[in-house]
Formats: C-alpha cells, sequence, structure tokens
C-alpha cells in the first residue's frame, strides 16, 4: 500500500473544510475522492462484475450511499443496457468506466479515481456512437469532473481489457487518428479496433458479425458505405476476406490497416477514398479462420510451419469446403441451351461436414448482391482466379478459363500491375516463376482443386472472385508488415475501382415496377448474371462492343448494345423496360410512384436495418426513452440532447 500523495491530502482538506451542500468532492475534478478512513466493502454490482478490483466503498463518486441505491440509480440503469442501445460500440469500455465512477475503487482503506486521459480518448471515440442515437454523453462520464490525472494515483479502468498490450489505444487522445499500428492482431485487438474504427466514423462504416466460428468466435466484418447497413439502389458491393487460411496472415493485418486507412483518409478529405466509399459498399472480413489463427499465432511468426494452423478447428480446409458447383458446371456447359450459372447446390454436399465458416459466407452472399470479392492468401506471389478445378479431373495443372476469361484476366491485372514485387523483373524473387506470366494465373492452370471460395462464388452467385497470394511467407515477422502493406495498399484500392467496370442499371416493367431475378445475358458470354430484389444489376464487362440482353419469365425480352470503353471511371448506366407478355387484371403496383421510367430513380424510403435509429424530429424523443420512461419514477433528462 502506498501513502495518498501530498496534493491529494491537501484537496482533501479543502474539500471537506467547504461548507454547504457541494458533494463531498465536487466539480471540475478540485476535489479528491476520499481518502484513508473510506471503508472499502466488497463489490457486488452485478453489471460491474468483471471490474479489475473487487472493493468498493460509499458513497459512491455521484453519493449514492448503498448498494441498492446504486442499484435502482438511472445512471446505473443505463450502464446496463448501454451496450444494447449502442449496438455494441464502445462496451464494454463505457460499462466498465462508468463502474469506476458508480463503484469507485477502494483500496486500503482510499478510494482511487480513474485517469481523466482514458475518460477522454475514449470519449472523443464514442461521441459519435452517442450523436447516431441522439443521446447526450453521460454526465457521470464527464472526464474534467469525476475523473483525475496520474498526480492524483489515478488508474487506467480499462488496463484489464486491452491487457497491457493495445498501444494505440493508451495514447493520449491529441495523437493523430491517421496512426495505423503495423503489428499483428490477436482476436481480441483485432476486434476492438474495428470497432473503434467503425465508431470513429459511424457516418459511413459498421461493424457486423456474419455468424461464428467452430470454436464461437465471431465472424467480424468492418462495412463502409455513405449508408452503412444497407444495399443502397445500384451502388454496387464488394467484399475482401482475409485469413481464410488460418496461418496466412498477411491478408488479415491488411484489411485491418485498409479499414483504418478508408475511415481516416475519408476523414481527411482525400477525394479518391471519398469517391470510392460514396459510390461502393465495401465489406472487409479481416479473419475468415479466427481458430485457425490462433493456432498458428501459438507458434508465432517465424515459426510457423507451412500447415500449421491452416484449417479450422474442425480441421477442415476451408477453402476446400464450399460445393463443389465446377463438375456440375463442367457437365452442364456441354448440354445444348442449359443454363450454367447459378448452379444450386446440390443436396448431397449437406450430408458432409460443413464447416460454421464456410455456412456464414453462402449466408452472407444469399443477403448480400456482391459483385466483387478477393480472398487474400500467403505462401507465393501471384494473383490466380477462376476456374481453380480443372475442366479434365485428371489434369492436375490445365488451363480452364470460365466465359468471363477476359474479365478475369483485367481484374487480376488490377492487382498485380500495380503491386511492385509483382511487377519486379527479377526470376529469383518470390514467386518469381509467374514472371513470364505478369504474375497472374488461371487457377487450375497453376494446381487444381475442388470446393473452392472462388469457383464457389462465380458459379452459385453474381459475384466474381479472384484469389491473391500476397507473398512467400505466411506468417510475416511484424517488421515486414509495414512493407507488405506499402506493396498492397494500392493494388487493393485499384481492385475494389474495378467494381465500376461494365454497366450497371435497373430493370422494371412499364410501370417501373422492378423486376428482381431477371437475367442479363451477354452475347459471347456464356454466363447470366440476375438482378437484385430491388431490380438493380451489375454487369463486369471488359472494354469493346457488347450485345446485352434482360429477360424475365412473362416478359419479352430487351436487346441493347453498348460500347466499354478502355477507361472509365463508373460504369455505364443501362436500364431495361420489359413489356409483359401476358395480358390480364393488372394492379398499380407502388414502385410506380417512382416516376420511372424518364426520371432517375429515387432511393428506397426504407430502412429495414437501421430503422430504429432513424433521427428524430419535429421535437419527438428518441426511440430509446420510452425504455427509461417504462421504468417508472428515473427518467434521466440528462441523457436528452434537446
Ligand atoms: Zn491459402
Amino acid at each position: 500500500m502506498r501513502p495518498p500523495p501530498p496534493l491529494l491530502l491537501t484537496m482533501l482538506v479543502l474539500a471537506a473544510a467547504r461548507p454547504g451542500c457541494e458533494p463531498a468532492w465536487g466539480p471540475e475534478g478540485k476535489a479528491g475522492p476520499p481518502g484513508p478512513g473510506a471503508m472499502c466493502v466488497d463489490l457486488q454490482l452485478q453489471s460491474c462484475s468483471d471490474v479489475a478490483y473487487n472493493r468498493t466503498a460509499f458513497p459512491t463518486l455521484l453519493q449514492h450511499r448503498s448498494r441498492a441505491a446504486v442499484e435502482s440509480s438511472s445512471e446505473y440503469i443505463l450502464l446496463s443496457v448501454l451496450h444494447h442501445l449502442l449496438e455494441g460500440q464502445c462496451n464494454p469500455d463505457l460499462r466498465l468506466l462508468g463502474c469506476a465512477v458508480l463503484a469507485p475503487r477502494c483500496e486500503g482503506g482510499r478510494v482511487r479515481r480513474p485517469c481523466r486521459h482514458v475518460c477522454g480518448a475514449l470519449r472523443e471515440a464514442c461521441q459519435p456512437a452517442f450523436d447516431a442515437i441522439d443521446m447526450a454523453w453521460p454526465y457521470f462520464l464527464d472526464c474534467g469532473r469525476y475523473f483525475s490525472g496520474p498526480e492524483e494515483d489515478c488508474y487506467d479502468p480499462l488496463e484489464k481489457l486491452r491487457g497491457g498490450l493495445d498501444i494505440e489505444e493508451a495514447l493520449p487522445s491529441s495523437h493523430p487518428h491517421t496512426f495505423i499500428q503495423f503489428t499483428h492482431h490477436s482476436y481480441a485487438q483485432m476486434v476492438r479496433v474495428l470497432k473503434r474504427t467503425a465508431t470513429r466514423c459511424a457516418h459511413i462504416s459498421k461493424t457486423y458479425s456474419i455468424g461464428r466460428s467452430f470454436d464461437g468466435r465471431d465472424l467480424l466484418v468492418i462495412e463502409f458505405s455513405s449508408r452503412p447497413g444497407q444495399h443502397e439502389l445500384m451502388e454496387p458491393e464488394v467484399k475482401l476476406i482475409g485469413n481464410i487460411h488460418g496461418n496466412e496472415v498477411a491478408g488479415r493485418e491488411m484489411l485491418i490497416y485498409l479499414a483504418q486507412y478508408l475511415c481516416s483518409e475519408y476523414l481527411l478529405g482525400n477525394p479518391r477514398i471519398q469517391r470510392l466509399l460514396n459510390t461502393t459498399r465495401i465489406h472487409l472480413l479481416p479473419s475468415m479462420n479466427p481458430d485457425g489463427y490462433e493456432v498458428a499465432a501459438a507458434e508465432g511468426a517465424g515459426y510457423n510451419g507451412w500447415t500449421s494452423g491452416r484449417q479450422n478447428a474442425q480441421n477442415l480446409d476451408l477453402n476446400r469446403n464450399f460445393p463443389d458447383l465446377t463438375s456440375e458446371y463442367y457437365r452442364l456447359a456441354s448440354v445444348r441451351g442449359a443454363r450454367s450459372d447459378h448452379i444450386a447446390i446440390p443436396q448431397h454436399y449437406w450430408w458432409g461436414k460443413v464447416a460454421p465458416e464456410t455456412k456464414a459466407i453462402m449466408k452472407w452472399m444469399r443477403t448480400i448482391p456482391f459483385v466483387l470479392s478477393a480472398s487474400l492468401h500467403g505462401g507465393d506471389l501471384v494473383v490466380s482466379y477462376p476456374f481453380d478445378f480443372s475442366k479434365h479431373p485428371q489434369e492436375e495443372k490445365m488451363f480452364s478459363p470460365t466465359p468471363d476469361e477476359k474479365m478475369f484476366k483485367l481484374l487480376a491485372r488490377a492487382y498485380a500491375d500495380v503491386h511492385p514485387m509483382m511487377m519486379d523483373r527479377s526470376e529469383n524473387r518470390c514467386g518469381g516463376n509467374f514472371l513470364k506470366r505478369g504474375s497472374i494465373i488461371n487457377g487450375a492452370d497453376w494446381y487444381s482443386f475442388t470446393g473452392g471460395m472462388s469457383d464457389f462464388n462465380y458459379l452459385h452467385s453474381n459475384c466474381f472472385e479472384i484469389t491473391v497470394e500476397l507473398g512467400c511467407v505466411k506468417f510475416p515477422p511484424e517488421e515486414a508488415l509495414y512493407t507488405i502493406w506499402q506493396h498492397n495498399k494500392e493494388p487493393l484500392l485499384n481492385f475494389m475501382e474495378m467494381v465500376h467496370r461494365g454497366i450497371k442499371g435497373m430493370v422494371m416493367d412499364k410501370f417501373g415496377k422492378p423486376v428482381k431475378n431477371a437475367r442479363i445475358l451477354v452475347k459471347g458470354i456464356r454466363h447470366d448474371i440476375t438482378t437484385a430484389p430491388d431490380g438493380d444489376y451489375w454487369r463486369l464487362l471488359p472494354p469493346g462492343a457488347h450485345i446485352v440482353i434482360a429477360q424475365a419469365p412473362g416478359y419479352s425480352k430487351v436487346i441493347k448494345k453498348v460500347i466499354i470503353p478502355a477507361r472509365m471511371k463508373r460504369a455505364g448506366r443501362v436500364d431495361f423496360i420489359l413489356q409483359q407478355l401476358r395480358t390480364g387484371p393488372q394492379k398499380f403496383l407502388p414502385g410506380s410512384r417512382r416516376g420511372w421510367p424518364g426520371g432517375e430513380p429515387q432511393e428506397p424510403d426504407q430502412d429495414p436495418l437501421g430503422a430504429r435509429r432513424q433521427p428524430t424530429t419535429g421535437g419527438s424523443k428518441p426511440w430509446w426513452w420510452s425504455y427509461f420512461t417504462s421504468l417508472g419514477q428515473h427518467q434521466p433528462r440528462w441523457l436528452l440532447k434537446y
């Protein structure tokens, strides 16, 4: 036990001498908490059971004189539900911070205050989350009032949370936000960086989980879009996936850095990043195999064998675990007139072992109309594209192109051509044997395998996915990570921008009603794209003239000729209005009020994911207010901003 510093004692005397009804430790943080003589008692608050200490004292910093008084206070109730109100953002950090005030730490008959700089950093990071739900910053988290500085022997209430590892968090809040830690990230660190990034950029970013790994870790995605949480009409969607093989970790780190980079650059006003995020919805899944990563990370960088941690916790190779639709494709392709796109998952697939990680990706693909994707691997330096499974089952290396061979080559080049190492002309470099091919290769021509994610994307959905091998070392040492980022930043951006190559538009009937699941056919490319539920579509196309046809059951087809220039920043808009074949009673459908055809379609006014986060208007109370009023006499009006 340490004696209280003299400064603190002086302050206590002053505070005690002050007459009147001021709290014992008054505002502006001038007065200290009770000194020697406070009676430490066991901390028994359920919502504070995970704080780093177990003794507290009464009265608390808010003048509550008993445990019952704390438990019935609106401050405590707020802490208990804050996680839900903020949709997980900034928690458990905020709750622990609040606990440090509501159940102050007591040691050796002395109450210790939490540190002001921790409060300040959290407030800066979390203010947007409060703004998003129209809630005022809680008065009892006033950093100047209830927190103190190191000279008063403050402690860090979040220390346990970051295990002393997360340096960035501990930095004073004045540190520039562009600061990215080019280190490896444990699962907990990754989650915290992504959530913090989403909070910092709350107006353009959001995190969500697509499911859990076999060991129960959330497969956390960070999303960037001008309207996070929802699909916007005709805005293409891109996904980038890292760490599908748990021991190939560079991709995981690249996506963690990319998330921070996109957020910071957007805030700084970088025009390229602003244009990208304003016209594209981007989803980053840094780790598809967090369980495998743990196995690999336990061995550490440099010591990792070729396969340790590659598989998931069930010992399944996730990039062999997807349904083999490529065999079915080869069969259908030989049948005249048969469709060989959007191939259904065969029943027998479900009889085998399907990893929860694989299932999560398939479910994700069903809910979002992805157009473009990349899966980031390690162990070589090359970009490969479908098919991965050879058209001749016995041939282990056989060029096996998709009908979109030209486009896939362009996509692969968009990555490789701006990657300084992939463009390095020396043959003895990592991945040097791909030099003559410009560091890109058809997957099956490299080595053939079934059950891969890229083939599945192409054959089951509208999404085009490439595979990037980021370098020869699967688990690079930390010192190498910054250079790897420098090499891959431009390729990643350039690749994502490729989603705007080709055409996009709406398919609708003459009343302006969107036609979902309509087919977009391109002459000479036997692979159809289908429209999303809102009737919008995207067709990646290489430069040149194309005949494009839109058709749907019950409608006559419409044919258009389009010319794609060699350079383009934005997909050309090509809409199709289909005529109904059958005549019969027709209802006036709500879609027609949007005023198509003719005018520009408006964005849908529905907000299924974020409906409850609608800003309040006309002086009405925010949605969460009814929760507090339902509790009776405690109405924390201090949470109301207006
Ligand atoms: Zn791999």
